[in-house]
């Protein structure tokens, strides 16, 4: 069978997406890759057809137990035998496994990384004695420092190449910027990889960033607009999604909150009904999305500033999995900076401080753009872009200019003429002659 034969069998696809074909002969060919995707590209049919069409076992690396869950429950619905091992089986489920696993009766088996390599239970050594043909790690950015997603137990993965010399490793991300990558090539310590960046640009989202004044207000316009909708907003702090969704629930909205300090009941309840439209709206911490494939969110909004591209771009790239007009919507206050930045130093680590903040100033520096929102997005990620998309708030409006020299004039005077001693408000009422109270009798002078 040929891959393109294998896609339309198991997967009911008539054509590969992106650079799928090329990632699948790598891997077929037994050399390592590095696959870097937008969110919803396909990455998973990157190892899932190899697995298909190698003899042997396929072992995926994967960050979530939820995310496995609904993998493996969908290959096998298409009639490809996989499994994934977790803590919560009992013995004897695992026994059964591990029958299966000797018969070679499994073409994939999913498993987080502490469990390869961790304290008790190594599976390594089991593993070794069975057939691998492939090894693919999904979400591979986790592995590094620098991306947004670091999960220590993803740094044993650096073991792989050594106790699995021979098996071609695959690793895939949505997290493109060149530091990760190079990052996560060097923790993997993959031989002579090739890799595969496909285009970042994600044509039916619509990218808007607006001032955050009475945000609430404005928050409920935007959802009025769209009552039939699915959609996420991202908040920075879990109590804020707590409040939040009350509030909306207030107003009259289908809505939850989701934050990783939830108890699995109450987090696993929110993410079925919202899967299932019966909550429209999903007021969430950064906790939410990954590995929740619902192809019809409308939009993603975020109320606080994110604390860097990656993270941003993967979020809204969470809208508009169907491929159908979907919208990113940013709040920005320059205010929510100035708390990031008090967050994004770290201290003792002045290395990791300093990257984190120029992040943090990418971001900012995306809130306050003049320019094409989307080119300056795949310029960050390293692709070049026109810069005129059609389809951001800055593309979309006409902007009327003037020459503002005078006016900034007269408000650097003001400044200066106050000794640098007040703050914005007070230099705006004083230039404008206010009868405030506030405004000390000398300068009203
Ligand atoms: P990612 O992990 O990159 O976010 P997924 O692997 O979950 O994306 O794929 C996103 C969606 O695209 C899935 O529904 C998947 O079945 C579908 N898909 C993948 N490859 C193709 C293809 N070649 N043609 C059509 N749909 C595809
Ligand atoms: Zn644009």
């Amino acid at each position: 069978m040929t891959p393109l034969q294998a896609l339309q069998k198991y997967f009911g696809y008539s054509n590969f997406r992106h650079q799928q074909e090329a990632i699948i002969q790598h891997v077929l060919n037994k050399q390592d890759v590095m696959a870097l995707m937008p969110t919803g590209g396909g990455k998973s049919l990157c190892y899932q057809l190899p697995a298909i069409l190698l003899h042997g076992l396929t072992i995926v690396i994967s960050p979530l137990i939820a995310l496995m869950k609904d993998q493996v429950d969908s290959l096998n619905v298409s009639g490809i035998p996989a499994a994934f091992l977790n803590s919560a089986q009992t013995p004897e489920e695992q026994r059964q496994l591990v029958e299966r696993l000797r018969n070679n009766q499994i073409k994939l088996l999913y498993l987080a990384p502490e469990r390869l390599f961790g304290q008790e239970n190594k599976l390594v050594p089991f593993l070794k004695t069975l057939n691998v043909v492939q090894i693919a790690i999904d979400e591979a950015h986790c592995i590094s420092q620098w991306g947004h997603d670091f999960r220590p137990e993803y740094l044993m993965l650096a073991q792989l190449k050594n106790e699995f010399p021979n098996v071609p490793v695959i690793a895939l991300t949505a997290t493109a910027d060149k530091l990760t990558q190079k990052d996560i090539l060097e923790k993997l310590n993959l031989h002579q990889p090739a890799v595969f960046v496909s285009s970042f640009n994600r044509a039916n989202i619509t990218y808007r960033v607006t001032p955050k004044k009475s945000w609430f207000k404005q928050l409920i316009t935007f959802l009025k607009e769209r009552p039939d909708e699915s959609g996420i907003i991202y908040c920075l702090s879990r109590k804020s999604t707590e409040d939040l969704a009350a509030d909306l629930k207030d107003e009259g909205f289908a809505a939850e909150a989701y934050h990783a300090g939830l108890n699995n009941e109450v987090k696993a309840k929110n993410q079925e009904a919202f899967l299932r439209d019966d909550v429209k709206i999903i007021v969430a911490t950064i906790a939410f999305g990954m590995g929740i494939n619902k192809s019809n969110v409308r939009y993603v909004v975020h109320v606080d500033l994110p604390k860097n591209i990656e993270g941003y771009y993967q979020e809204t790239g969470r809208a508009g999995r169907d491929g159908l007009a979907s919208e990113a919507l940013l709040l920005y206050s320059p205010g929510d900076a100035g708390k990031l930045q008090h967050f994004a130093r770290i201290e003792g680590n002045e290395e990791q401080s300093r990257i984190m903040l120029n992040k943090l100033n990418d971001m900012v520096k995306y809130c306050q753009l003049q320019t094409c929102r989307r080119q300056y997005l795949m310029n960050y990620f390293d692709e070049a872009f026109p810069p005129n998309c059609g389809s951001c708030d800055v593309c979309l409006t006409e902007f009327k200019r003037f020459d503002g020299t005078l006016i900034a004039q007269k408000a650097l005077s003001a400044v200066s003429r106050l000794n640098e001693r007040f703050g914005v408000n007070y230099v705006i009422d004083f230039l404008r002659g206010s009868k405030n109270e506030k405004i000390r009798e000398e300068h009203k002078q």
